[in-house]
Parts: structure tokens; C-alpha cells; sequence
């Protein structure tokens, strides 16, 4: 039969009994089912954890590939081979300097956008007023139109 050692008092206890005979202490079979219980739930949480990241890693990989997995081991394997990814910087250095050249004379253009809208704005002041003239001048001539008749 099976037998289980109190931890209080030592009195061996048959393995079914949930306390201990001589001291009414809890036998630690009771206590080494819950720490198996709970071992058990690391061991699935970690599992699920694990396989949640995995998931979550081929997700990224597979929707944003600039960003995944896959890229970022090429990068890597890029700074390991030292002459191409001294190539490769150069080339963004380059890549970075038209850019920046490029920016500039968009800003540049921008600029002069601007002062023509200033100058279309006024003229169309200029406009306004001038039809406005136009428009109580041809009241007035009708009713010079009236006043002949
Ligand atoms: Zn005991």
C-alpha cells in the first residue's frame, strides 16, 4: 500500500488519507497535487505564450514584410558581410543627399508658388473692385435709360 510521511510530525499515513491520523495536519500529498497543478498551468501558459509570439512574428513577417522576421535576418546578414554593407550605406548615403537635394528644390518652387498666389489674390482685389465699378455704373446708366423715356 502506499504510504505518506507527515511533514509535522512524521506519522506515516496511508496515501488516500487527506490529513494526518495522529495530527490532524494536512498530508502534502494535497499539497504536491496543487504544485503539480500548477506546474502543469506554467507549462500551458508558457506553450500558449510561446506560440502566441510565434504567431504573432509569421503574422508580422507575412503583412509587413519591410518589417518582419525575415527582413531583419537580412539585415543582420548584411552587417556580416562587411563590404556590401558598406556598399549598401553609401548607396543610402547618396539615396539620403538626393532626397534632401530634391527637397530643396520642391522648397524652393514652393516658394515661388507662393508669391504668384499673393500676386493672383491682389489682382483679384483689382478684379473685384473693378467690376464693382462697372456695376454702379451700369445702374446709373439705366437709369438714365428711365429718366429719357
Ligand atoms: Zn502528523
Amino acid at each position: 500500500m502506499e504510504t505518506i510521511t507527515c511533514q509535522r510530525c512524521h506519522t506515516i499515513n496511508i496515501a488516500t488519507n487527506s490529513f494526518c491520523k495522529s495530527c490532524d495536519h494536512p498530508l502534502s500529498k494535497s499539497l504536491a497535487k496543487k504544485k503539480g497543478r500548477f506546474l502543469s498551468f506554467l507549462v500551458v501558459t508558457l506553450m500558449v505564450l510561446i506560440i502566441f509570439s510565434i504567431g504573432a512574428l509569421i503574422y508580422v513577417d507575412v503583412q509587413h514584410p519591410t518589417y518582419g522576421l525575415r527582413s531583419r535576418l537580412h539585415i543582420v546578414w548584411d552587417v556580416l558581410f562587411e563590404k556590401e554593407w558598406l556598399e549598401k550605406y553609401s548607396n543610402l548615403k547618396k539615396f539620403e543627399n538626393n532626397l534632401n537635394n530634391e527637397k530643396e528644390t520642391i522648397n524652393i518652387e514652393k516658394g515661388k508658388l507662393k508669391n504668384e498666389l499673393q500676386i493672383l489674390d491682389e489682382k483679384k482685389e483689382k478684379w473685384k473692385k473693378v467690376t464693382d465699378k462697372l456695376d454702379t455704373l451700369q445702374k446709373k446708366l439705366d437709369i438714365l435709360d428711365k429718366l429719357k423715356k
